[in-house]
């Protein structure tokens, strides 16, 4: 007989989440190795000690990683999937019948005590801790890279020359983002000896006036970088750094990344890979200092010079700290530019007056070249260019590409739905700790 299934809602239910969660998915594996022991201390102080019980932050945490292992994107959204999901129910801790945090608890916490303590910073930490734990970090070679999000921010509506931020000043009422920005610009320290000036924006968004506007791929977009720290061994991100889009700030993140991978992990890389973007003089030298080889090309604008000669035609006599140009003439030091970090030289007037090639070497009386203050380290990074090492370096650091396309695709990390730097570091921190959970749960055995 054909039976004819009838929807009859019974009085009572003999139901277990946990019978109804497969042992191998992705949920219960990263169940079986995710510790959160650590947020109820972390958020001690910004509770009080009696009251109405709050909503439990480990379980909203459950559900922020539940929303980024799969790519939802949206609060409202990801609150409307685990109240359906019974695998998402069982990883958040809550039965059929408890119900769902409404999605402004999230934003409520989030700009509340989960930032006042940097609660997505210390689940980052705590999920390397645990890869280290599991053998994933090997801490020996590593790379960087910058990958460009978009922003939550239309360029349409940008606010023009250097008295832009003078104008949002201005305003009377200013957005959680743009106090932000400009608490940031107030708290902004000035570059050190050997860190470039800052770049002037040309233009600012009044809704995330952090972000920059870059046009890397295609018109121009408001967007933030995201800069990991890459273990080429494991394929494990030990850090996370948001910067704006910009190329300087995108450099400049590699040295927060090495120094807190030192501090707060212990990790103290032989190499770092990365592509040309990197290989400027200070950074090169940076690395080195620190025992770290650059495996990076180094960026080279000497044959940047048409129809005369070329730095490269002049030879460095490092003993005597001389250039001799090519009539076999000299080339004195005569002073550094603090400004540029470049050590000037010049030839005797004398010489150049007398020189028959002096048409193809300078329509002045006498020929000048510089050097970085670096040029040692990139001297020395040149020389590694073309070892089996570098060519082997250079070949593994394209894995951080496959590490980005899996973010952006798998883990939906395309746009960012937080505004500020804040906001991008929170979801690249994040991203990065999912991400990371994956690599664990990948080794974990089915229970
Ligand atoms: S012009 Fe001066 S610097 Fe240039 S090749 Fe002649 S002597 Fe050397």
């Amino acid at each position: 007989m054909m039976g004819r299934q009838v929807a009859q809602g019974a009085l009572f239910y003999g139901f277990r989440l946990d019978d109804h969660v497969p042992s191998d998915h992705l949920l219960r594996r990263i169940d079986s190795v995710l510790d959160l022991g650590f947020v109820r201390e972390a958020l001690a102080a910004s509770y009080s000690a009696s009251g109405r019980p709050s909503i439990d932050p480990e379980m909203m945490l459950r559900m922020l990683l539940v929303g980024y292992l799969f790519g939802i994107r949206s609060e409202r959204r990801l609150c409307e999937e685990v109240h359906l999901n019974l695998a998402y129910r069982w990883f958040c801790r809550l039965d059929l019948a408890d119900r769902v945090p409404d999605h402004s608890t999230f934003s409520k916490n989030r700009h509340g005590r989960f930032r006042a303590c940097d609660l997505h910073r210390l689940l980052f930490e705590q999920v390397v801790a645990q890869c280290a734990a599991a053998g994933l970090v090997a801490g020996h070679d590593v790379a960087v890279d910058a990958s460009t999000i978009l922003a939550d921010a239309s360029r349409e509506k940008r606010l023009k020359g250097a008295d832009a931020a003078d104008k949002l000043r201005g305003r009377d009422t200013v957005s959680r983002p743009v106090a932000e920005y400009l608490a940031a610009l107030d708290a902004a320290l000035p570059p050190g000896p050997d860190e470039p000036a800052p770049v002037e924006p040309a233009s600012i968004s009044p809704t995330d006036p952090q972000a920059a506007l870059t046009c890397k791929h295609g018109p121009a977009r408001y967007a933030y970088a995201i800069n990991p720290l890459l273990d080429l061994d494991t394929d494990c991100i030990l850090d996370v750094e948001a910067t704006p889009a910009r190329f300087a700030a995108e450099v400049a993140a590699t040295r927060t990344l090495v120094s807190r991978a030192g501090t707060r992990l212990g990790i103290a890389p032989a190499s770092l890979s990365a592509d040309k973007a990197y290989g400027s003089g200070p950074l090169l030298g940076w690395l080195i200092e620190r025992n770290i080889t650059p495996y990076i090309p180094v960026i080279d604008r000497g044959r940047q010079r048409d129809a005369f000669f070329t730095r490269d035609a002049f030879s460095y006599d490092r003993e005597a700290d001389t250039y001799r140009c090519p009539a076999d003439k000299p080339l004195s030091y005569c002073g550094t530019n603090r400004a540029s970090q470049v050590r000037v030289y010049r030839s005797r007037p004398g010489d150049c007056a007398a020189c028959e090639l002096k048409p193809q070497c300078t329509i002045g009386r006498k020929r000048g070249v510089t050097r970085l203050v670096s040029e040692d380290a990139r001297d020395a990074v040149r020389a590694l260019a073309g070892t089996d090492a570098y060519v082997q370096a250079h070949r593994r650091r394209k894995r951080i590409e496959r590490v980005f396309g899996h973010l952006k695709r798998n883990l939906g990390l395309r746009t960012l739905k937080l505004r500020s730097l804040a906001g991008a570091a929170e979801e690249f921190t994040m991203a990065a700790a999912a991400y990371n959970l994956q690599l664990l749960a990948r080794q974990a055995a089915p229970t």
